[in-house]
């Protein structure tokens, strides 16, 4: 077996859909599957760790990196700055591992014009009610922030029609397995398969 490179896949939702437990679920359960830390100008949230949720920079600092071309994609998203780091992600696809960028819509457009491989899903929730019952349960934020909130991810679902897949996350565990299938289904896509198993293809087909 030949050292193929890892896949690239854009996960966005909007905000109270449970992309971050699936993605977190995703990763517990395959060491070979990684999230893309972002940069964000925003403060971090209680329970944030620098690095491992995001690389909190100021804004001048933000900037600076958008000056040296550092991002694949960046973004202003709920009045901060947001951005992918080309180099981690080139380190890690490089290795093998597949990986996945936990971004919004303006993101995706991006990457889609300069990566058009990148297989982009979409996560939406079963119902209005519900997305109001999970952006209320984080119990982080004021009313009025979550009123704002439910605003912008009527404004981020409006984009799902932009994206490769779609997932309705009802049962977590259906969800999962789902998102599972189509990160298995890409690697087993032809294109993939012919490099990683060259020598076996090359012993059955001779020139
Ligand atoms: P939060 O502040 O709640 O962590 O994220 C807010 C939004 O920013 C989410 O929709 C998230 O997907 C998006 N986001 C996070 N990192 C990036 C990034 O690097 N680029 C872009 N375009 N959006 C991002």
């Amino acid at each position: 077996m030949s050292q193929v490179r890892g896949n690239l896949f854009i996960l966005s939702a909007p905000s109270g859909a449970g992309k971050s437990s699936l993605i977190n679920a995703l990763l517990e359960r395959h060491s070979d599957m990684k999230v893309s830390v972002s940069h964000t100008t925003r403060q971090a949230r209680p329970g944030e760790n620098n690095a491992e949720h995001y690389h909190f920079v100021a804004v001048d600092e933000f900037k600076k990196l958008i000056e040296t071309n550092d991002f694949l994609e960046w973004a202003q998203v709920f009045e901060n700055y947001y951005g992918t780091s080309k180099q981690s992600i080139e380190i890690q696809l490089a290795q093998g591992i597949d990986v996945f960028l936990d971004i919004d819509w303006q993101g995706a457009q991006q990457i889609r014009k300069v990566l058009p491989q990148v297989q982009t899903i979409f996560i939406l929730p079963p119902s209005k009610d519900e997305l109001e019952n999970r952006l209320n349960n984080r119990g982080q934020d004021s009313e009025e922030v979550i009123k704002s909130r439910m605003d912008k991810a009527q404004s981020e679902m409006s984009h799902y029609n932009e994206f490769d897949y779609l997932i309705i996350n009802d049962d977590f565990d259906t969800a999962l397995y789902q998102l599972e299938t189509i990160v298995f289904g890409q690697r087993l896509k032809r294109s993939n398969q012919s490099l990683k198993f060259k020598t076996l293809i090359s012993d059955l087909l001779p020139a």
